[in-house]
């Protein structure tokens, strides 16, 4: 028979441009898939596992290295998912292998630079190990783990990939951590009664023969501990529970099970858990809004929609609904939520219709729980998952019949994945994925991004519209502080003015519940010397350092590195040392002078960096253990409360005066989210807004709940001032630990970028912060207009930035992309 030589394009989950070649060995002719991973050794001493993208005949002008292993057997990454990853590399400015690295499981993931150990079955028999495999093996049981790379020092490069590869396949060595991290199933044994034991008759003669004899008393003993944990043997049970109990024989038991009175049995246990539905679809009713909505939805052939509904207008009903749809069609529904914390109200509200069908993927999961959500994914039995909720990243799963996304709250900027590459938004590539698999796409908010609604009112996207809350609760009433007024009249003690501390006091008497909002940025306490004036800075980074209480420190937000606070100024040696600001913190602590009684709790970054922690203060608040509930962007989030009647917008200036062309917007989004929370279900809420400019016309279109007002005037500034949705921004970020070469490569690269493409290059400029980490930044901003070749654009200004980077002297420099910078 002829033999054919094969060959595989494979990709690594590294920054590298191409994909590289392998020869397949022959015995592997038949096995080797598109999809599966394959161990190849890569650079001089390094082995990856790396992903088969096409398999080929095309013999290469150069000697190709062969693949040393197949990982799988059958494929763990489909021809839809490589298009997607190269789509995405390729709009975001990156490689497929950047995108591969963050796309799949980290237990999928096993790179080489992994450590082999003796593999727990290796018997310790010399005799067949030829004289390298007894090195290897004698400075395994003394080392106990070794790198590949340190093997090839023992024995020598040339020989080393096929001697481990031939060690481990004959079970001699394995590979720790990542190889061994193979995803690997949990089992777990069951014990159940033998069929013929139940009948009763039988199971009495059973009885009294174990009884009579003193050899068999202890399996009597056994028998009845398990009649009883399996209901007289009516469901089998864990052996384990047995086997844990100390007063029981454990020899007893194997004698029972040789005896075939007891069956084991060993089943794969899921890592997650289990989940049955509870609530028939039926039951949810939409109203004629929400039918109306889900109607034109389902008729239209529109591939995008936007279902542009008030907080509370029942938008998530919709969705259940049209999951429900896609699902019986034999779909899977994707559904993307900004945070992942915000995930337990809106799972348990999918399980409720859906149970086991709905997968939760994120990052906090370990490597297995994720892994074992992609082969769920992947799987097309009923065992497999129908509807996966997820952040952002849950658009990397392995659908096999993608029929609908959906993305809650879709203007939240917390889609967008700012570090590492790829920088992409996941909303943005939750379209295409969508539009690649023919899925219908339904973006969802209260409060839409400019971009969206434009395309919305533009006809690009469907638009569907929610004007009412659910139930006829009414909207909150929204009132205005003036500060400098409250002031001038000495109405304001701590940044509380007396307006909004009567509301609270009030609500508080009714037992009803009060959020205080306050945006994070350049809210935080900050030291300043009363003399000099001087400010504590971070050692690496352009920015000052910020008070935390917890630990009596001065830390930075950028870096983390810390300070106790001095005791006096090191520039003029003052002790007249204050803090500036105030932050979340110094609110809780001021909180409790005016309302000593009430239980009051703080969520923002620092207090809920533990999910665990988030999940209490959210169940805390729920259950009305927390009276007033402080925090930044964290709350307006949509959380569903039901007791809620006042909301506090601490101080408004900061949102609208923020240097950014979208703050305006956001400003708007975060002041009628943060308002949504109050007044649901059948009260009408309060929400008090201070600010010292209260005629800015941000709050006059919050005050009103206006969105189409703040649109417009948006809208006609994106244009005028060239910004998205007219205009796609690039932003490029160049760094180096100098100044003056950062300084350099930026004006070079400015220079090269401007004679292809003009004024449409803007910089470079310092940047808010100037310095991070010890690396200087400077930016560059590409703007095209919508309609131009933008891609086209995006190869050239990546090949520049190439051609900038081969020159000697610009070599360490980092220049980072950032396409569509949120
Ligand atoms: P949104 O997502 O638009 O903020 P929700 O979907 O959370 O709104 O709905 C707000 C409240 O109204 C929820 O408690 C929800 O259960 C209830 N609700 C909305 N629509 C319906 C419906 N058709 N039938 C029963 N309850 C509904
Ligand atoms: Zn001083
Ligand atoms: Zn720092």
């Amino acid at each position: 028979m002829e033999r054919r030589t094969l060959f595989v394009d494979v990709l690594l989950p590294l920054h590298l441009p191409d994909t590289y070649t392998y020869r397949v060995p022959f015995e592997y002719n038949d096995a080797i898939e598109v999809g599966q991973r394959v161990v190849v050794q890569f650079g001089t001493k390094r082995m990856y596992s790396a992903l088969v993208r096409r398999i080929h005949e095309n013999v290469p002008q150069y000697r190709t290295k062969y693949v040393l292993s197949i990982l799988d057997i059958n494929p763990i990454v489909t021809e839809q998912q490589f298009l997607f990853w190269e789509w995405m590399a390729s709009y975001y400015m990156c490689y497929p292998g950047d995108v591969m690295a963050v796309a799949m499981p980290s237990a999928f993931r096993l790179s080489s630079e992994s450590y082999i150990v003796i593999h727990p079955d290796f018997d310790g028999e010399y005799g067949s190990l030829s004289e390298d495999e007894i090195k290897i093996i004698d400075v395994l049981s003394h080392k106990g783990k070794l790198e590949i790379g340190e093997v090839s020092d023992i024995i020598g490069y040339q020989k080393i990939m096929p001697l481990i590869k031939s060690m481990i396949e004959r079970h001699i060595i394995l590979m720790d951590e990542e190889l061994k991290q193979r995803f690997t199933p949990h089992r777990t044994a069951y014990l159940s009664l033998a069929e013929r034991y139940r009948d009763e008759e039988q199971l009495k003669i059973l009885f009294d023969s174990l009884q009579q004899k003193s050899a068999t008393y202890k399996q009597l003993l056994v028998l009845m501990q398990f009649m009883q944990l399996s209901d007289f043997g009516k469901k089998e049970i864990k052996k384990k529970i047995l086997t844990d109990n100390k007063e029981l024989s454990s020899s007893a038991l194997d004698t029972l099970i040789k005896k075939e009175i007891l069956l084991l049995s060993q089943r794969e246990e899921s890592r997650l858990q289990e989940y049955a539905s509870q609530a028939d679809i039926d039951s949810i009713k939409l109203n004629d809004e929400q039918q109306q909505a889900f109607d034109s939805i389902v008729a239209s052939d529109k591939a995008v929609h936007l279902l542009h509904g008030v907080t509370s207008s029942g938008k998530t009903e919709v969705y259940i609904r049209l999951i429900d749809k896609t699902i019986k069609e034999g779909k899977q529904a994707l559904f993307l939520l900004p945070e992942i914390a915000l995930t337990a109200q809106i799972i348990n509200r999918l399980r409720k219709y859906f149970g086991n069908a709905v997968g939760v993927y994120h990052s906090r999961f370990n490597t297995n729980e994720r892994a074992e959500v992609w082969q769920r994914t992947m799987d097309s039995s009923d065992n497999g998952y129908k509807v996966l909720l997820g952040a952002r990243s849950a658009v990397f799963l392995p659908f096999h019949n993608l029929g609908l996304v959906i993305v809650d709250e879709e203007h939240d900027n917390s889609y967008k994945q700012n570090d590492p590459a790829p920088r992409y938004n996941g909303r943005d590539s939750a379209i295409y994925l969508a539009h690649s698999c023919h899925a219908k796409t339904v973006l969802g908010s209260a409060t839409p991004s400019v971009e969206s609604y434009f395309n919305a009112t533009n006809g690009k996207y469907g638009l569907e519209v929610l004007k009412h809350r659910y139930g006829g609760n009414m909207m909150p009433e929204v009132l205005c502080v003036d500060m400098k007024e409250a002031q001038r009249k000495r109405e304001v003690q701590m940044n509380f003015s007396q307006f909004l501390l009567g509301y609270i006091k009030e609500a508080l008497s009714h037992k009803e519940q009060v959020i205080l909002f306050q945006n994070r940025r350049g809210f935080s306490l900050r030291l300043e010397c009363d003399v000099c004036h001087w400010i504590p800075q971070c050692k690496h980074c352009d920015v000052s350092l910020v008070y935390h209480k917890s630990t009596n420190s001065l830390r930075c937000h950028y870096c983390g590195y810390s300070i106790p606070v001095p005791q006096e100024c090191p520039a003029c040696h003052s002790t007249t040392l204050k803090m500036r600001g105030f932050g979340t913190e110094r609110i809780e602590d001021d909180l409790a002078i005016f309302f000593p009684d009430a239980h009051i709790a703080r969520m923002d970054l620092d207090s809920t960096s533990q999910k665990k922690r988030y999940i209490e203060i959210i169940n805390d608040f729920e259950d009305h253990k927390i009276d007033i509930l402080v925090g930044t962007q964290m709350v307006t989030k949509g959380l569903d409360f039901d007791n809620v009647s006042v909301v506090g917008i601490l101080s408004a200036d900061n949102l609208i005066s923020f240097p950014d062309f979208r703050a305006y917007e956001r400003s708007f989004q975060q002041m009628t989210q943060v308002s949504g929370r109050a007044g649901r279900r059948g009260k009408e809420g309060k929400v008090i807004i201070q600010t010292y400019q209260p005629y800015h016309q941000a709050i006059r279109d919050a005050m009103a709940g206006d969105y189409e007002s703040m649109y417009k005037s948006q809208i006609v500034e994106r244009r005028v001032f060239k910004y998205p949705p007219y205009y796609k921004l690039i932003d490029i970020t160049i760094k180096h630990q100098d100044e003056s070469v950062v300084n350099d490569a930026a004006a070079k690269l400015a220079n090269m970028l401007r004679q292809q493409f003009a004024s449409r290059v803007m910089g470079p400029e310092y940047p808010s912060v100037a310095r991070i980490r010890n690396m200087y930044i400077k930016r560059i901003m590409v703007r095209f207009a919508v309609g131009e070749a933008i891609g086209e654009g995006k190869r050239i200004i990546m090949h520049q930035a190439d051609q900038l980077l081969n020159d000697k002297s610009f070599a360490r420099v980092k220049i980072v992309f950032d396409v569509d910078p949120q």
